[in-house]
C-alpha cells in the first residue's frame, strides 16, 4: 500500500518521561482492544480491574484524572511488565492517525502531543510531504477516486497558499473563507471538477489577492471586536475536560480589546508565530479536507480551521502581554487547542454551528480573520 504523510511522519517517537504532558493524564477514555483484553484476562493479575466491560467495547478507566496504569515515575506500568506488544493498540499508536481509501493511506501525527506539536512547529514554513510503501492490504471502504484525485489536488494548492510568503496570514485565512463558501455550491455531481477549479484559482496567486479584494467588507475595529466577542461567546458554552483552556478562553474575554488591539505588535515582536499558526493550518487542511471525499462538507472544515489559528493568535499575545510568551508557551497552547476543541466532540459542534449559530456566520469568520 502506498502511504503519504509528513516528512518527519517516521521521526515521531514519544518522549516518554520526558514529555512534560503525559497523554496519559488527559482524562481521556482509552480504548482496550479485543487481543489486547484477551491478553490481560489470560493474566488474571488484576489489571481487568481496572477496565469496563459492558461485552462488546472495552475502556480503561481513569482514576484521579489519569491512566490507572502509570507509575510515579510517569511510565507505563505495563509496557515496564510486560512489554510494549502489549499495550493497546491506541496506546502504540497515539498521536499518530490515519486515514485509508483503497490501496492508498495517509498518515499524520496529531496537535494533542508535545513532540508531535514540536515537529510541526519547528517545520513551519517548509513542511513537506512524501509517499512511502507498506505491505499492508487494501481496505475496502467504498469512496470515489476521481473525487478523490480532485480533493487531494485542491489541498496541494492550500497546503502551498499557507506557505506562500508572498500573502499575510489574514489573506491566507480569507482565502480559506473563500474557498470553503465556494464549495457550498457543489452537487454530488460536480464536487471533483469544483474541486478542479478551485484548484486551479488558488495556483494563482494573484487571482487569491483579487478575491480576497472582492470578499470585501469593513475592517471597522468595533466590527471586529464585536465578531470576536460572539465567537469567543460559542466557546464558553463547549464542554472542557480541564481547567487550562476555559482559564485562557476567560483571560481572552476579560480584556479581548487590550488583546486585539495587540495582535499586530505581538506578530512584530515574534515574526516566527506567522509562520507557526501558518503550520497549524497546514496541519488542519491536510488532516480534514480527505474527510469531503467521505461526505463531509467543507466549509466547516475550513471556518474551524480559521477559529484554531485566530485563538491561537490571540492566545498568544494574551501571554506576550503578560509577560509569558516563549516559544514553549506557544506550543503548550497549540497542544491545548487540539486537546479540548479538536480532539473531543467540540470539533464536530463547531462545525455544526458554522450552520445554526448566526455567531459563526460567515461575516464574522470574515472579521475575525483580520485579527
Ligand atoms: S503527549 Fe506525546 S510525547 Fe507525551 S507521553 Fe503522550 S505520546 Fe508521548
Amino acid at each position: 500500500m502506498k502511504v503519504y504523510g509528513p516528512d518527519f511522519f517516521k521521526d515521531f517517537h514519544c518522549i516518554g518521561s520526558e514529555c512534560r504532558d503525559n497523554c496519559c493524564r488527559m482524562g481521556w477514555d482509552i480504548e482496550i482492544d479485543d487481543a489486547t483484553y484477551r491478553y490481560y484476562r489470560s493474566l488474571d493479575c488484576g489489571l481487568c480491574g481496572h477496565i469496563s466491560d459492558d461485552g462488546s467495547e472495552h475502556y480503561i478507566r481513569q482514576q484521579d484524572g489519569q491512566c490507572p496504569f502509570l507509575d510515579e515515575n510517569g511510565l507505563c506500568s505495563v509496557v515496564l511488565k510486560y512489554g510494549e506488544e502489549h499495550i493497546s493498540e491506541i496506546c502504540t499508536e497515539h498521536p499518530r492517525f490515519y486515514r485509508w481509501f483503497g490501496d492508498y493511506k495517509e498518515a499524520g501525527t496529531g496537535l494533542c502531543c508535545e513532540e508531535s506539536v514540536r515537529l510541526w512547529l519547528s517545520h513551519a514554513g517548509s513542511i513537506g510531504f512524501c509517499e512511502w510503501q507498506t505491505d499492508e492490504a487494501p481496505d475496502d471502504l467504498d469512496f470515489d477516486p476521481v473525487l478523490l484525485k480532485s480533493v487531494l489536488g485542491a489541498r496541494a494548492e492550500l497546503i502551498g497558499l499557507f506557505q506562500n510568503s508572498a500573502l499575510t496570514l489574514s489573506q491566507k485565512l480569507k482565502a480559506l473563507l473563500i474557498f470553503g463558501l465556494n464549495t457550498q455550491q457543489f452537487t454530488e455531481n460536480d464536487a471533483a471538477e469544483g474541486f478542479d477549479e478551485l484548484a486551479d484559482i488558488f495556483a494563482d496567486t494573484q487571482r487569491v489577492k483579487e478575491l480576497i479584494g472582492e470578499l470585501g467588507g469593513g475592517t471597522d475595529v468595533k466590527d471586529r471586536l464585536k465578531a470576536c466577542g460572539q465567537v469567543i461567546g460559542v466557546f464558553e458554552e463547549l464542554d472542557y475536560l480541564k481547567d487550562v483552556f476555559p482559564s485562557a478562553l476567560d483571560g481572552i474575554k476579560g480584556r479581548l480589546g487590550e488583546i486585539t488591539d495587540s495582535t499586530e505588535a505581538f506578530g512584530r515582536a515574534f515574526p516566527e508565530v506567522e509562520d507557526q499558526l501558518c503550520a497549524v493550518a497546514v496541519y488542519n487542511i491536510f488532516r480534514y479536507l480527505p474527510e469531503c471525499v467521505y461526505g463531509e462538507q467543507f466549509l466547516p472544515i475550513a471556518a474551524g480551521c480559521i477559529l484554531n489559528v485566530w485563538f491561537l493568535k490571540l492566545w498568544g499575545t494574551a501571554l506576550w502581554l503578560d509577560g509569558k510568551y516563549s516559544s514553549d508557551a506557544m506550543a503548550d497552547a497549540v497542544r491545548e487547542y487540539s486537546k479540548e476543541i479538536e480532539y473531543s466532540d467540540n470539533t464536530a459542534e463547531l462545525w455544526e454551528c458554522v450552520y445554526t449559530d448566526s455567531r459563526l456566520c460567515a461575516d464574522n469568520i470574515r472579521l475575525i480573520s483580520e485579527v
